[in-house]
């Protein structure tokens, strides 16, 4: 959990990539590396494995890091006698980078002492398989660990995914607002930063119920994350019927031009609200557009997209207002 955690903190939507890679691998077979100077052992390990798994042998260290760092490998086999750099050399390097340090790793080694297991499992291995080994005890050890791995990614992604509306969830928010927010600093692009709130929703719960309100802020959850695919755009539910959103690169009159298009299909659902409300469920956005500087915080923008929340029900609801940084305003609907 702790190195997703740090990775998340260093990458930022890197890692929603990598935990979405692997928990959505296309053949559903998962991949071993295995890294072994001796192409004999290596032969023979593939051999074990590769009924159940995708495995790829490698023959040096730095091979191993290359490969490693891909992402897309649930488990390495790493043996320990290799010339250039020892398989705890290696294993050291990846428990150093944010890529790797997560991946499980068994070590396979003639070296039968305690010492050395000992001095294996300190550094990070999962597992440590002594020569001559049984192809059983192998195929074993790697499925215990591949299973282990599988559910912690499992943990981890649920625990950063709204369980109502499957979107992030606020921790992930919180996690990765941080990162992309130092991004832009770094690139000086823009960065857009809004909120939405379902429009006067309290009255829905109380004419249709809490659960029928369940399924609108699931459908607006829906309808908004179509809208926001890319790369570089963030969707989350930031809790109850709020949500946030923030997108990288353009100028504010795009992101208010998209915002608004996300406002429109929310009310095309044609969702019926409380007639004396409105027709339709909609929803209000309030946005801001800014190109971070170091010493600026991502928080106090948070608040500016609030406080154009705020502004957006003022005027009336189901609009959007949007703001730059020298607090010039666009409005939706400027005469309601
Ligand atoms: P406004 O247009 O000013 O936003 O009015 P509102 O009624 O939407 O705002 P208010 O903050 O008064 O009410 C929010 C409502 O959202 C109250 C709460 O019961 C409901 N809500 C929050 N979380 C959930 C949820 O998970 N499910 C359901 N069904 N309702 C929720
Ligand atoms: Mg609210
Ligand atoms: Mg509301």
């Amino acid at each position: 959990m702790l190195c997703m955690i740090c990775f998340l903190e260093k990458c930022g939507i890197a890692l929603e990539k990598l935990v979405f890679m692997n928990l959505c691998k296309e053949d559903n077979m998962e991949k071993v590396l295995i890294v072994d100077d001796s192409i004999v052992q290596a032969a023979q390990l593939k051999s074990i494995l590769e009924d159940d798994y995708d495995v790829t042998t490698v023959q040096t260290p730095q091979a191993g890091l290359d490969a490693a760092s891909s992402g897309d490998f649930s488990l390495i086999l790493l043996d320990v006698v290799m010339p250039e750099m020892d398989g705890f050399m290696l294993l050291k390097k990846l428990q150093e980078e944010v890529f790797t340090q997560h991946l499980p790793v068994i070590l396979i080694t003639s070296l039968t002492d305690i010492e050395h297991e000992q001095k294996g499992l300190t550094l990070g291995a999962v597992d440590y398989i002594t020569k001559p080994f049984h192809p059983l005890i192998v195929k074993a050890r790697v499925q215990t660990h591949i299973k282990l791995y599988q559910y912690r990614q499992q943990v981890e992604y649920q625990s950063m995914t709204d369980q109502l509306t499957g979107v992030a969830n606020r921790r992930r928010h919180d996690r990765v607002s941080a990162g992309k927010w130092q991004e832009a600093v770094r690139l000086q692009v823009p960065f857009s930063l809004c909120m939405f709130d379902i429009d006067k929703f309290k009255v829905y719960n109380d004419t249709f119920g809490h659960p029928a309100g369940d399924k609108v802020i699931s459908a607006v959850a829906r309808t908004a994350s179509a809208h926001l695919r890319r790369s570089t755009d963030f969707f989350a539910r930031y809790g109850g019927e709020e949500f946030v959103a923030f997108l990288l690169g353009g100028a504010a009159e795009d992101a208010f031009e998209h915002l608004k298009k996300i406002r429109q299909a929310v009310e095309d659902l044609h969702i019926p609200h409380n007639p004396k409300v409105s027709r339709w469920v909609t929803i209000s956005i309030g946005g801001v557009t800014v190109v971070p500087q170091r010493g600026q915080s991502y928080d106090t923008y948070l608040k500016v997209a609030d406080t154009m929340l705020y502004d957006a029900k003022r005027f009336g609801r189901n609009q959007v207002v949007w703001a730059n940084e020298g607090m010039q305003l666009w409005r939706e609907k400027e005469s309601q």
